[in-house]
């Protein structure tokens, strides 16, 4: 929008990456790697938590452990006093290795194995999340008279990475559920949503919260008695285009959510993506510049980092990295830049190309910025022999 709060905005994420440049300057790396600086973690928590009153009475943060299952960030947030959102039997377990309380994690997959239920329910876990008769039933069974919020689908998400209609009930089906459970001998004690991850600017947030609004009044003129509003995840990086800060943005979330809900008594947020991308940087290497002929008019620059091996959201193009190399001030032009796998899918960005140097050559070192969320998560252990993405945490 304004290029001056670009700038700002962009110049505040250098100078907070110090130290990760400075680490990335003194050394050498033999594979891709993602340097993290914890530092950074707990600051985000601490701009995250202002904003929404984590200690005055406002949403507790449940970070979401998928985003960067790191042991050190697990430590660092624990140690902030975070609970955790867990989708498996291990993050769980690791979550309980760092030194989490079981009471602050909650079992927020819809779609659990039986066995983790059971596992988790004995680690003294209470709370989980369920969109589907079957799966309650699962909980009862394994997890009685446990705690359970039910996700709810929302519509038109305005989000850079919706998360589509794969989790949620419809919000026609949400009161049949909450009965259900009731019925089950299980405590339902609220609703969860997600807005849709990478939700730019708050304001985005106020049409889902109108649809969740009208079904949470709904169950309790029913006679629920909800007391639990889980808003999911959905806070913003910085990847080159303007954001609101952390706090202001997290703010103006409570206030969207107070003037729909009133009074809730337990609000919880599950920061994934908005806690942890800007905390770490890539470093990465360029293998191959080339043109298909002499005369082509598109540039290919290969990395040795692709989708399989960290950048997966770079599918469909939606999420957009943003790149330093040591030739910055050199002229740039349009480049389509892919991964390192024999697999044709492994193409970045080629619908939108991106800007390089002219000068960039193999061997040339290549910096992504804000990837520490979805990144070392989604790596596959190896495919094509190419290496998982190492990571470090300074
Ligand atoms: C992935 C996920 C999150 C985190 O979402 P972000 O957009 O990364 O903050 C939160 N809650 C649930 C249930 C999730 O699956």
């Amino acid at each position: 929008m304004n290029a001056y709060v670009t700038d700002f905005v962009g110049a505040v994420a250098d100078a907070r990456a110090r130290n990760i440049d400075a680490f990335i300057a003194a050394n050498t790396f033999d594979r891709p790697t993602l340097v993290i600086d914890s530092a950074l973690v707990a600051e985000q928590y601490d701009a995250l938590a202002r904003g929404l009153g984590t200690d005055n009475g406002g949403a507790r943060i449940h970070y979401a452990v998928k985003a960067n299952p790191a042991r050190e960030i697990i430590e660092v947030l624990v140690g902030k006093g975070s609970r955790f959102d867990a989708a498996s039997r291990g993050e769980i377990e690791l979550c309980l290795s760092q030194g989490a309380a079981p009471e602050h994690i909650s079992f927020g997959n819809t779609v659990k194995r039986p066995s983790d239920i059971a596992f988790a329910f004995n680690a003294g876990i209470d709370l989980f999340a369920a969109d589907a008769e079957e799966e309650l039933a699962k909980i009862a069974e394994h997890a009685p008279g446990a705690r359970v919020y039910i996700r709810v689908i929302v519509e038109n998400s305005e989000a850079d990475w919706p998360l589509s209609r794969k989790f949620g009930c419809a919000t026609t089906h949400v009161l049949s559920l909450l009965g259900y459970a009731r019925d089950l001998g299980l405590r339902p004690v609220g609703l969860s949503f997600h807005v849709g991850s990478q939700t730019k600017r708050a304001a985005m947030w106020t049409g889902t919260l109108d649809q969740v609004a009208a079904i949470w009044h709904a169950a309790q003129d029913a006679g629920f008695g909800l007391t639990l509003l889980n808003i999911g995840g959905g806070f913003p990086a910085f990847y080159g285009e303007e954001i609101e800060h952390p706090t202001t943005y997290a703010a103006a979330v409570m206030e969207l959510i107070r003037a729909r809900f009133g009074e809730v008594p337990e609000i919880m947020a599950e920061p994934g993506r908005g806690m942890v991308a800007e905390t770490g940087k890539i470093v990465a290497e360029v293998l191959l510049v080339s043109k298909k002929s002499p005369n082509d008019l598109h540039r290919w620059v290969y990395l040795d980092i692709g989708k399989f091996s960290g950048l997966a959201e770079t599918m469909d193009e939606a999420i957009r990295y943003q790149f330093q190399t040591a030739r910055d001030h050199e002229e740039t032009g349009a480049c389509i830049l892919a991964g390192p796998s024999c697999d044709s899918a492994d193409v970045l960005y080629e619908h939108r190309p991106v800007q390089l140097p002219v000068g960039l050559k193999a061997g040339d070192r290549i910096v992504i910025r804000a990837c520490g969320a979805y990144t070392s998560s989604y790596s596959s252990v190896g495919f094509n022999g190419f290496p998982p993405l190492d990571v470090v945490v300074l």
